[in-house]
Parts: structure tokens; C-alpha cells; sequence
């Protein structure tokens, strides 16, 4: 029987609308050739240029569409001259991660043979590995309640014994599944600054008790400034990192970086029962309306959404479509064709979709 799912689409701001569409297009695609499932993608209109046009940036209704759907894809938010009164940008991607409590944000990092990268990569060497950040506390907690008085600003870290079990588990789960698929050797790290403060030595206890249910499992610990030394110097040794929100934060933009840039570098925003995928750069401003944005980093996150729908609803078409999408996005990179002008090639966003659909539909 074909089993149907609801997919919420924000289209978003900026180049948003431009690497949706292609997308939606090869999710839609990818289904009907299935046959094993079928997508059934609502819009939910929100973010800065409808704040603009309307007042609000996230209406209720749009929250609605979101809330119900089975997955909700989104392309990215914001304009830097679109702000409420108080001067901050219209973040709804926030609003929606803490209201659907979406703890775990999952930032894969892989770099495959041909693809660019600042690092030397050492011969047969490959990076894959994910990096996990909570996103729902942590140094986030006081975001926007930080007390600034004229001779002090204090913000306050808040990690939670509720949160961070969810965390954990999330972790090793991935951890497993990684490791049945054959993608790393079951290993997670907790990345920390557990010699220095309180806080940290609190969640690292709650790890290692996580872990102790995990005896088939690698656990590990490590402080987070030489996290990011290895991630420099032997990145291909990691293979399930996990952290808290600020610390994420920053990993995970040097994590897009080892990728070559922030147009092949996707993420997902995952709680216990909804779930955004994203790519984790934002509306590109400068470029929108060219046709020349980078859809991949929006494919690979619509490869993450198949992925992790396939695994919840058991629906094996759906993740082998996942593992084909990804696949076929990593080959368009590594032999250099239909790459947009930031990967260094000269293709307009049309051609680097048109090079993907080739490469899954035509033989
Ligand atoms: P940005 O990621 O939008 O752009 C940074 C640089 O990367 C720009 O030069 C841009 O042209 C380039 N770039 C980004 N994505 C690209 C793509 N797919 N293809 C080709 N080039 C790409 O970051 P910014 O300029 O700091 O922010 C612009 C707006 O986006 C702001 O309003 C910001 O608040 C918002 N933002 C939203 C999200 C989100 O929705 N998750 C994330 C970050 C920023």
C-alpha cells in the first residue's frame, strides 16, 4: 500500500523560493516513480517579506500546516533590512524550533573524494561524520533576557536533566544506525568543557549513564577547543559528535567550512515528534532573484527528511530514495559538474538541479 505523508514547505526569503522549487520537484518525482509513497506538500507562508506584506512573520495558520505535517522543509529565513520594532530579524525558523521543542540539531559534515576542501586530505581518505547540537538551551536559554547593566551583561546557561536524556538517546540511536548502514563504527563523542565548569560535569554524567545502556556502542569524551583542533587535523576519525547549543554553534560552521562552504552543508532540526529540515545557510540576499543560488545543501536536507521519515514509518523505498538523492548530489560534487559559482563553477541553480535529476532518473 502507498503510504501518504504531509510535507509543510517554507518557502522562506531570498533565494528561498528558488532552491524550494526544484526541490519539491524531485521530492514529488522520487515518489511517483516509487510508487511505495506519496508526498503531499502543503505551503506555509511566513518569514520577512510576508511580515513586510502582512505584519505577522509566523501566522498561526502557518504554524498549524507545521505542527500537523509529518516532516516540514524549509529554506531559509530572513532579510537583514525586514525587523520588528525592538531591531532583532524575523527568525520564525526559531520560533518553530522551540516551539515544537526540537533538542537535536543534526548537522552532518562529510567530504567525499573530488570534493573541495581547504583541508589536504590524506590519499583514500573521506570525512563523514555528524555533529549534534542541542538547540533548545544550553547559552541559548536567555536568548533575548540577558541583563545588561552599565558595568555588567550577564546570560545564563541552563542544560536540563529532561533534555539532555533526549538528547543522548537521539545521539546513540544515530550512532546505531550509522553503524548498521555501514557509515562509522558506532562511536559517540560528548564534546564538553567538563574540567572547567559545573554544568558541563552535570552532562557529561547524564552521557556516560546514557551510554552504560549501550554496551555495543563506542562512548568518548572531548573538551570542545581541542574538538575543534581535530576537527581540523584528523576530522575522518570522528563519527557521532554531541554538544551543547553555543558550543554546536560554532562546530558546526567549521563543519560547513571542511565542506567547502555553507551551499553543501544541510541540517535537521529533530524533537520527538516533528521534525525541519533545513540547509543551514540563510537567504542569501546579495544573489537572490538570479537564479544563481546553490540548491544542494536543500537537496541534502531533503535527503535527511526521506532518511528520517523512511527509518520512523519503517518504509524502506523511502530511505533507499534518501541514500539516492544524497548520493547523487555527493557524485554531481566529486566530479565537478553542474557546480554553482560558489563551489567555484559556473552553473545557474536550474542546471544544478537539471544534473541531479539526470543522475537519478536517467540511465
Ligand atoms: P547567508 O547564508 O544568507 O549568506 C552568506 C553568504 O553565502 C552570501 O554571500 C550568500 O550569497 C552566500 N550563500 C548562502 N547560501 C548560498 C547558496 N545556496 N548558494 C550560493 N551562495 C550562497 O547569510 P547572511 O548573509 O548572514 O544572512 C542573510 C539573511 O539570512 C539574514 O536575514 C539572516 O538573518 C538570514 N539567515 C537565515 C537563516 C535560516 O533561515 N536558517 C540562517 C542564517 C541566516
Amino acid at each position: 500500500m502507498t503510504e501518504k505523508f504531509n510535507i509543510a514547505v517554507f518557502q522562506g526569503d531570498g533565494i528561498g523560493p528558488e532552491i524550494m522549487a526544484p526541490t519539491v520537484e524531485i521530492l514529488d518525482r522520487m515518489a511517483k516513480v516509487s510508487g511505495s509513497y506519496s508526498l503531499q506538500f502543503n505551503e506555509a507562508p511566513a518569514g520577512a517579506a510576508h511580515y513586510a506584506k502582512t505584519g505577522e512573520s509566523l501566522p498561526a495558520a502557518s504554524m498549524k500546516v507545521a505542527h500537523d505535517a509529518d516532516a516540514i522543509l524549509l529554506s531559509a529565513m530572513g532579510l537583514p533590512e525586514v525587523r520588528y520594532e525592538d531591531g532583532t530579524e524575523i527568525s520564525p525558523q526559531i520560533e518553530l524550533r522551540k516551539a515544537l521543542k526540537l533538542f537535536a540539531g543534526v548537522r552532518p559534515v562529510t567530504v567525499r573524494k573530488g570534493q573541495r576542501t581547504p583541508l589536504h586530505m590524506p590519499a583514500g581518505k573521506e570525512i563523514d561524520f555528524v555533529l549534534i547540537r542541542e538547540s533548545t538551551e544550553g547559552l541559548f536559554f536567555s536568548q533575548g533576557c540577558g541583563e545588561v547593566s552599565e558595568n555588567e551583561a550577564r546570560e545564563t546557561l541552563v542544560i536540563t536533566r529532561e533534555v539532555s536524556e533526549k538528547l543522548f538517546t537521539f545521539a546513540f540511536d544515530l550512532a546505531k544506525t550509522r553503524k548498521t548502514a555501514g557509515r562509522g563504527p558506532g562511536r559517540v563523542t560528548c564534546v564538553d568543557k567538563a574540567n572547567v565548569f559545573r554544568a558541563f560535569a552535570f552532562f557529561r554524567d547524564l552521557f556516560d549513564k546514557e551510554a552504560a545502556r549501550h554496551p555495543d556502542l563506542i562512548a568518548d569524551h572531548a573538551y570542545v577547543d581541542a574538538t575543534a583542533l581535530w576537527m581540523v587535523q584528523k576530522p575522518w576519525d570522528f563519527d557521532v559528535l554531541v554538544t551543547e547549543n553555543m558550543f554546536g554553534d560554532i562546530l558546526s560552521d567549521l563543519g560547513a567550512g571542511l565542506m567547502g562552504g555553507l551551499g553543501l552543508a544541510p541540517s535537521a532540526d529533530i524533537g520527538l515528534d516533528n521534525a525541519v529540515f533545513q540547509p543551514c545557510h540563510g537567504s542569501a540576499p546579495d544573489i537572490a532573484g538570479q537564479g544563481i543560488a546553490n540548491p544542494f545543501a536543500m537537496l541534502l536536507s531533503a535527503a535527511m527528511m526521506l532518511d528520517w521519515l523512511g527509518l520512523r514509518h519503517e518504509n524502506a523505498a523511502m530511505r533507499r530514495d534518501g541514500d539516492r538523492l544524497r548520493e547523487a548530489v555527493e557524485d554531481v560534487v566529486a566530479q565537478a559538474q553542474a557546480l554553482t559559482r560558489d563551489l567555484g563553477g559556473t552553473a545557474g541553480t536550474r542546471q544544478a538541479a537539471e544534473a541531479i535529476e539526470n543522475a537519478l532518473f536517467v540511465k
